[in-house]
């Protein structure tokens, strides 16, 4: 099963060096999910061909416009372009009024409902299950209420062992009737059932948004089984001060998250509009977490409990 991150806009607050405000767009098999949508979203995603109409969940962090102000004129767009199947916007409830208020009449006469889900802005909890994948909450440390998302991958294919196979010299089409749930036999005659040729089922890769925060200790325990985490780092160090003043986190307060949680691969973002250049960001996160990287715009990368890798 695929699991493709694709980076639309990794800035702060404003578009700087032509970078965009946060966006970023999850693909798993079937569903694709727009994780916030800042001013600019949907050109982005023509330029880097992600098909709008593939789109059904999109999930908004918080009420700060750099997250959400591309959701108006992405609506408008997917009705022009017909869409007739529901879209499903999850956010914090004041966004369901800021909705009805810029879309006005406007709203019925869309020919697709819009179905929105209030998040509960002070809790963690799970919010969609698929068949392939869960999408639970976290909560940040902002200035203003805002939650993180995490996204399991949900593995439904038994966890065949080849090993037993060989061992029971069970090839071929035989193994077809075994995952069909037949009962087969063995070179020997015995029958052999497929639970006696699967190993206990591996977990799916993990992959989590922690979306404007400061450094928050409490989540790490949340993020422990985090593969590739998505941490924001506005800042260098040395805008501690300012960091904290805002409810932002630097590179090292990220790369401290990363590596206290023990997750795989760390992606910073949500760049501040003071720096043109990002490398010392990276290098400061990398001075305590190795595997840290930019979330640059057009990147994708593949997520497995491996880690990322760069498409
Ligand atoms: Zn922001
Ligand atoms: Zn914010």
């Amino acid at each position: 099963m695929s699991f493709e991150l694709t980076i639309l806009g990794s800035n702060s607050a404003v578009p700087a060096f032509g970078r965009h405000p946060s966006s970023q767009v999850l693909s798993l098999d079937g569903n694709k999910f727009l994780i916030d949508c800042g001013e600019g979203c949907q050109l982005q995603m023509s330029k880097y061909n992600i098909k709008r109409g593939k789109l059904d969940h999109i999930f908004i962090s918080h009420l700060h416009g750099d997250h959400y102000f591309g959701l108006f004129g992405l609506i408008n767009t997917l009705n022009l372009n017909g869409r007739e199947a529901p879209l499903n916007i999850y956010g914090p409830p004041d966004l369901e009024g800021m909705l009805q208020s810029v879309l006005g009449d406007y709203s019925h006469r869309l020919q697709y409902e819009l179905v929105f889900h209030g998040l509960t802005m002070d809790s963690a909890e799970t919010i969609l299950e698929t068949k392939d994948c869960r999408v639970s909450t976290l909560v940040m440390n902002h200035s203003i209420e805002c939650l993180g998302f995490q996204f399991e991958q949900i593995k439904q294919k038994p966890n065949v062992s080849t090993e037993k196979l060989q061992a029971l010299g069970i090839e071929g089409k035989t193994i077809g009737q075994l995952l069909a749930g037949e009962v087969v036999k063995d070179l020997e005659g015995n029958t052999v059932h497929l639970e006696d040729v699967t190993l206990p089922s591996s977990r799916g890769c993990i992959y989590t948004y922690c979306s404007d925060t400061a450094r928050k200790p409490e989540n790490i325990q949340r993020l422990n089984d985090t593969d590739v985490l998505y941490h924001e780092a506005t800042f260098l160090n040395s805008r501690q001060d300012r960091a904290e003043a805002t409810g932002h986190s630097t590179a090292k307060d990220a790369a401290w998250m990363a590596k206290e949680a023990g997750v795989k691969d760390l992606l910073i973002g949500h760049f501040s509009a003071r720096y043109e250049n990002l490398e010392p960001l990276l290098e400061e996160c990398q001075a305590s977490f190795i595997r840290s990287h930019l979330a640059l715009e057009g990147h994708s990368f593949e997520l497995s409990t491996e880690g990322l890798k760069l498409v």
